[in-house]
Parts: structure tokens; sequence; C-alpha cells
């Protein structure tokens, strides 16, 4: 918890608006973005007012972040939720010897991406039969990187998963595809999708809580 006390410090982006707003970034950092002409004691009076609901915003973003193993070295990446270091010896992904430290990178996106279609496929697979007959309604899936989207179902029958979701635990991996998959049946996010993606799924609000945590590494900028 934040002490009542520690005076919220927040990054200001001044530019050609009308109104002042506030932001907690995922990484808990705090933006205030506010109109050329106002000025900072106005500004700052603004955060003061707005205190207890930025001190809530602040821990749930550190509680979110605590919920991920850090990574301790540039050489690590996220797969299933763990991290694995990466080398060319002593480590849990082996890089071939004629990858290049420069082009280390461009590998591991390959890799994961190999990774990612294997095991969602396998995932798809697992939990198509529960879906009976509107199961033939899908057409297969795609991946893509995204910054926003986990996943889409598209009306074709096409579901489209982000690359990144592979570097996700297992349970969200699950949850985010039964999600895709209960869309093949219901189109929205009425009571009957909630209904069948709980009975499909009955710990998907596990799998809801930690996908939000996880979130935050579609904003982390490094490989891939
Ligand atoms: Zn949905």
């Amino acid at each position: 918890m934040l002490p009542v006390q520690e005076k919220i410090t927040y990054r200001l982006v001044r530019s050609r608006r009308r109104t002042v707003m506030v932001k907690v970034e995922p990484s808990a950092a705090v933006v205030v973005r506010a109109p050329l002409s106002m000025n900072a004691q106005a500004i700052d009076f603004f955060v003061q007012k707005n205190q207890q609901w930025i001190v809530k915003k602040i821990c749930e973003a550190r509680a979110r972040r605590s919920m991920i193993p850090p990574r301790t070295s540039p050489r690590q990446v996220y797969l299933r939720g763990d991290l694995l270091s990466w080398g060319w010896q002593d480590a849990d992904v082996i890089l071939p010897p004629e990858v290049t430290e420069a082009n280390a990178h461009k590998w591991l996106a390959r890799w994961q991406r190999r990774q990612a279609e294997s095991h969602f496929g396998r995932v798809i697979n697992e939990f198509l039969p529960h879906l009976g007959v509107s199961a033939l309604r899908y057409s297969g899936f795609s991946m893509r990187k995204m910054r926003r989207n986990w996943g889409l179902c598209g009306a074709s029958g096409l579901i489209t998963l982000n690359e990144h979701l592979i570097r996700t635990p297992d349970i969200c991996i699950r949850g985010i595809i039964v999600h895709e998959l209960c869309h093949l049946v219901h189109f929205n996010h009425g009571p009957a999708f909630h209904a069948m993606v709980a009975d499909i799924l009955p710990d998907h609000r596990v799998a809801d809580a930690l996908i939000d945590a996880w979130t935050m590494i579609l904003d982390e900028k490094y490989e891939s």
C-alpha cells in the first residue's frame, strides 16, 4: 500500500487539449495530460483532488505487476508463464550456432511463433468438442502480434490469436481460447455467452484476472 503522505509524482504531458486527465500506466507510472494554458498549481490541485483514486490505481498496477515473474536479464523470454533463459549454451532455449547476437531476436520471434502455433492448435482441439455442433463453424485460427487484443473471433468462424499470448500462463491461454471459441456460438457478451464460458472453463475468473495482469507485457518494448 502506498503511504497516504507519499506525494504522487507524475509525468506531465501538455497538449492542445481542453481538459485535464490522469492515467495510471501498467508500470504504475502516473501520467497527467493537461491543456497548454493550465497553470502548474491547478494541475497539482487536480492531482490532489483525485489522490484517492490514483493511489488505488497505483496499488492495483503494482499488485498486477507482482503476479508476473520479473525479467532479471535481457537474455530471457516468457513462455507459458515462465521465464526461460536463451543463449548458445547452458540455457533453456539453445540457439543454433549460425545465429548471431545481431539476429538472435529474430530467431527467438520465429521460435515463439512456432511454440504458439503448436500449443494454440492443441488447446483449440481440446476444447472444440465442448461446442457440440457449433464446432462446425470453426474455420481455423491465425496469429498476429496485437497491441490491444489477446484474441478475436470473426463472423466467418476464423479465430485470431495474439502471438504474444504464448508468453502467458496456460490458464490464460485456455481462458482466451475458450472465450473466442464460445463466440462461435454466441456472437456477443450476453448471459448465455458467459454461462457457456463458465461451463467449459469453471476457473475462467482466475484466467480473466491473470490475463489482465499480463496485458502489461503488451506495452513492454522488447524483442519480437
Ligand atoms: Zn469477446
